[in-house]
C-alpha cells in the first residue's frame, strides 16, 4: 500500500530492534484493513529513548510499542502509567493521547490470557493450581494475569529464590514459593503449566521437566516462541496435554496497540500465524 499525507504512524522502539517481528505483524493487518497507515521498526540507543519518545507527539506519532532494553526505564518518561503497566512493572504499549500526553500500559498480561482461552474456551485462573517457571519480567506478567483472573493457587517455582519471594510480596495473592530443585514434584495436581523462564528459547538450555506428575487434561502453556514448538511443548503434546505456544501470546499482546493507533480491532488468525 502506498503512503498518504494522512498516513498514521506507530513502530517500534528497541535496541537492536532488527531481531522484532513486530513491523512484519502490525504490516499484516495494515494490509489485511486496508489501513493507510505504517509501522516502522525505530531503533532507539537507550540514552535516547526520553527524546524520542518525547518526539513522538511532535512527529505525529500515534504511539509505539516498546521492546529490550526499553520496558523499564519508560515507566519513568510517559506522561501517564496505566493500572496494566503498574503491575506488570513495565511498559511495552504508549499511546499519544488527544491531549499529546504518552499513556504507557501493558499488553503481555491480556495477550497471555487471550491466548489461553482461545486455545482452552472456558479457561479461568480458577480452573485450578498454576505452576509458573520463572520470576523475570514475562513471569510477573503471566502471575498478574492469573491472579487478576481469579488463581486460587500459584506455585512459583524459580531458581533464584529470592526473586520469586519478591514477585510474591509485590503482586500479593497466593503464591507459594517452590525450591527449582522441586519443579516436577509441583505439577502434581495442577490444571497449568507455564514455562515463563529462557528455558528452552534458541541458543539458551534446555528446560528439564519430567512430566510425569503432570495431569492429562492440564494444559501447558510454553511464553518461549523461538522455536514455535519448544521441547516443553512438544514433550506435552506428544502425551495428550493441550498446549499453549508463546507465539499465540506474542500475537495477541499486539492487538490493543494496533487497536489504539489505527482504529480497528484486529484478530489473530491461522493466516496470520
Ligand atoms: P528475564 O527477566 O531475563 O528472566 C529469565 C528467567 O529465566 C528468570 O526467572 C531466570 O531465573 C530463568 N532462567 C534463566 N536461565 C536459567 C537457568 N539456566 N536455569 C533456571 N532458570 C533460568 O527474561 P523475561 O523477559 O522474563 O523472558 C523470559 C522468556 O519469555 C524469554 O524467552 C522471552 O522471549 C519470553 N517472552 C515471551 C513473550 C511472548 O509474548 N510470548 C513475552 C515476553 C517474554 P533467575 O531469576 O534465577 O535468573
Amino acid at each position: 500500500m502506498s503512503l498518504t499525507g494522512t498516513t498514521k504512524l506507530a513502530g517500534v522502539m528497541g535496541w537492536p530492534v532488527a531481531h522484532s517481528r513486530s513491523p512484519a505483524l502490525h504490516g499484516f493487518w495494515l494490509a489485511e484493513h486496508r489501513i493507510d497507515g505504517a509501522y516502522l521498526p525505530l531503533p532507539v540507543k537507550p540514552e535516547n529513548l526520553r527524546r524520542s519518545l518525547e518526539a513522538l507527539a511532535m512527529m505525529g506519532f500515534a504511539g509505539c510499542n516498546l521492546t529490550i532494553p526499553h520496558k523499564e526505564d519508560a515507566l519513568n518518561i510517559v506522561d501517564e502509567i496505566d493500572e496494566t503497566a503498574r503491575r506488570a512493572g513495565a511498559i511495552n504499549t504508549v499511546v499519544v493521547d488527544k491531549n499529546n500526553r504518552l499513556v504507557g500500559s501493558n499488553s503481555d498480561m491480556f495477550g497471555f490470557l487471550e491466548a489461553l482461552r482461545a486455545a482452552v474456551p472456558g479457561w479461568s485462573g480458577r480452573t485450578g493450581p498454576a505452576v509458573v517457571l520463572g520470576a523475570g519480567g514475562a513471569a510477573r506478567g503471566v502471575v498478574a494475569a492469573l491472579i487478576d483472573d481469579g488463581a486460587t493457587e500459584i506455585r512459583l517455582v524459580n531458581r533464584t529464590p529470592a526473586r520469586a519471594q519478591n514477585l510474591a510480596r509485590e503482586l500479593g495473592g497466593t503464591i507459594y514459593g517452590v525450591p527449582w530443585e522441586e519443579r516436577a514434584a509441583a505439577l502434581a495436581g495442577a490444571a497449568l503449566l507455564v514455562n515463563a523462564t529462557s528455558l528452552g528459547m534458541e541458543g539458551q538450555p534446555a528446560l528439564e521437566l519430567p512430566l510425569d506428575k503432570l495431569a492429562p487434561d492440564a494444559v501447558v502453556n510454553d511464553i518461549v516462541y523461538v522455536p514455535l514448538e519448544t521441547p516443553l511443548v512438544a514433550a506435552a503434546r506428544a502425551r495428550g496435554n493441550r498446549a499453549v505456544d508463546g507465539l499465540d501470546m506474542l500475537l495477541h499482546q499486539a492487538r490493543p496497540g494496533f487497536a489504539a493507533w489505527f482504529g480497528v480491532e484486529p484478530k489473530v488468525t491461522p493466516a496470520l500465524r
